[in-house]
């Protein structure tokens, strides 16, 4: 009998994936190797293109080694790391400088000069994005400064820029195709997300020769096949989108309201906005969704800097604890945190605050103070960050939200779960396939190829694990407060 699967290509910041799901949506094999971090200076954050297709071909080829001839392949589906920028050679297919990641500050001053300069609402009024480093634009840019010759050639139209899965694309189609897709695009602060189309005046700002950006496509459609010089199916490429993008999707997160969050080392939040994008009166992102046949859904994103890094800081730093798993029991051992507040600022404070000097912060210590507070105060202080961003998503969407739907490390812990659903007064849930970015791939890949038939297919393999339905109290007021005071008093403290 013939079997027949998708594939999502997983290309994360620190490891290259490749899953294979079958009609169910039920994960049947996982291939992950790891590839080199660079840091040439302080606040620089590279990878070298070059391993990181070598690493995603590999997981590739050994998912298709571990299938027999009666199985196939429907369809591959790439989500990605997104802003990280490359820029290759179209003739040699080689890059001329490092792929400079998300994470990377180097262009941070430039960036604080355009802001000087007066150009915040020009920007997020194209792009919905804040002017930042972050964005691949200001990447580009360096990587044309700064090597020989290079904004020449880009000219010429000898050079190609790409994100992450524009780069996997060139190299899976042996250098024929050259495309993006909408949710990468409108991360490199480029794109306008209104006309759907690259922005020639914010081109010019950039000085970013308009032959080197590739073709923009829509989420789900075959773009191309694979070479089989380079891997050893010929599959149709039918699916993108960036990280939080597929998860939005991978979630079924797809009426206009609905919200998921993704607690890993940060926090992901993005709320579907429905087919017309608002602009964030609240320094929240404004997104493209996905573009699936001829509509297009917008997205509100905000971020958290620190959520379970916060934890791995207890346990690392502090060593105040042995392993992540436990805070949820000690957390539950106390029934408050004794008027412990804590503010992981320990990178800046993410949306709405956007404040890049805050530090973090222990507030309210007495000499009762145990463990336990601390610990439970951390864990609540993610749930806090969660809820001040989607108090924000409500402002500027005008929708109360009636769900969270969760997924990464930290939403296996049941106290931080039930504690969130409890500041929000709505149901947190956690579906039983927590690898929603991959899903949201396969889907997008999957629904391209016929593989499934339509939205509403797909939901019905999405399915809850478990619910946590959120019961207010007049002490979660109280708390909130202190909170909103400690974050004045981080605020105050990063001024003087
Ligand atoms: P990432 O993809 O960002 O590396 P993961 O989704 O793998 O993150 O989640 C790992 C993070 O979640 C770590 O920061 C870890 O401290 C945190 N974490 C994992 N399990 C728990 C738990 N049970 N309770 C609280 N935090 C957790």
């Amino acid at each position: 009998m013939c079997e027949n699967y998708i594939i999502a290509i997983d290309q994360g910041t620190t490891s290259s994936r490749a899953i294979l799901f079958d009609k169910k949506g039920h994960i049947k094999n996982v291939a992950q190797m790891e590839f080199a971090q660079i840091f040439p200076k302080s606040g620089w954050v590279e990878h070298d293109p070059e391993l990181i297709w070598e690493s995603q071909s590999k997981v590739l080829n050994e998912i298709l080694d571990g299938l027999n001839d009666n199985q196939s392949i429907a369809g591959i589906g790439i989500t990605n790391q997104r802003e990280t920028a490359v820029v290759w050679d179209k003739k040699t297919g080689k890059p001329i400088y490092n792929a400079i990641v998300w994470q990377d500050r180097r262009t941070a001053a430039y960036c604080r000069e355009l802001i000087e300069q007066g150009l915040e609402e020009k920007i997020q009024e194209k792009t919905g994005l804040i002017i930042d480093s972050y964005f691949s634009a200001t990447k580009v840019k360096w990587i044309l400064d700064h090597v020989d010759g290079a904004r020449e050639k880009a000219t010429h139209g000898d050079l190609a820029f790409g994100t992450i899965d524009s780069y996997l694309i060139w190299k899976l189609t042996g250098g024929k195709v050259h495309i993006t897709d909408v949710t990468n695009a409108s991360r490199t602060m480029l794109y306008n997300i209104h006309t759907l189309t690259w922005d020639k005046e914010l081109l010019e700002l950039f000085d970013i020769p308009e032959a080197m950006l590739p073709e923009v496509k829509s989420c789900s459609e075959v773009y191309a096949h694979t070479s089989e010089e380079v891997i050893k199916r010929k599959i149709p490429i039918a699916g993108i989108a960036g990280d939080q993008q597929a998860a939005l999707f991978g979630q079924l997160c797809t009426e206009p309201g609905m919200v998921k969050n993704t607690y890993g080392t940060g926090c992901f939040l993005l709320m579907n906005i429905g087919s017309k994008p608002i602009l964030s009166k609240n320094k929240l992102l404004s997104t493209v969704a996905w573009k699936i046949g001829d509509r297009v859904d917008y997205a509100l994103e905000g971020s958290v800097f620190i959520a379970g890094a916060v934890i791995q800081w207890l346990r690392d730093e502090l060593k105040l604890i042995k392993n992540a798993q436990e805070t949820h029991e000690i957390a539950s051992s106390v029934d408050s945190t004794g008027g412990v507040v804590f503010i992981p600022a320990f990178a800046g404070l993410g949306a709405p605050y956007w404040n890049p000097e805050a530090r973090g912060t222990l507030l309210g210590l007495s000499r009762g103070s145990s463990k336990a507070h601390i610990v439970r105060a951390a864990l609540e202080s993610i749930a806090y960050q969660n809820y001040d961003v989607i108090e924000a998503m409500q402002a500027d969407s005008g929708e109360q939200i009636k769900e969270l739907r969760v997924d990464g490390g930290a939403a296996n812990n049941n106290f931080l779960m039930q504690f969130q659903a409890d500041l929000l007064a709505c149901s947190v849930i956690r579906p039983k396939v927590t690898e929603t970015t991959a899903m949201g791939a396969a889907f997008l890949a999957g629904l391209a190829v016929g593989y499934w038939k339509d939205t509403d297919e797909i939901k019905t393999l999405w399915q809850e694990d478990v619910t946590f339905q959120g019961e207010p109290s007049d002490g979660l007021n109280e708390n909130l407060a202190s909170w909103h005071k400690a974050i004045k008093a981080v605020e105050n403290w990063t001024k003087s």
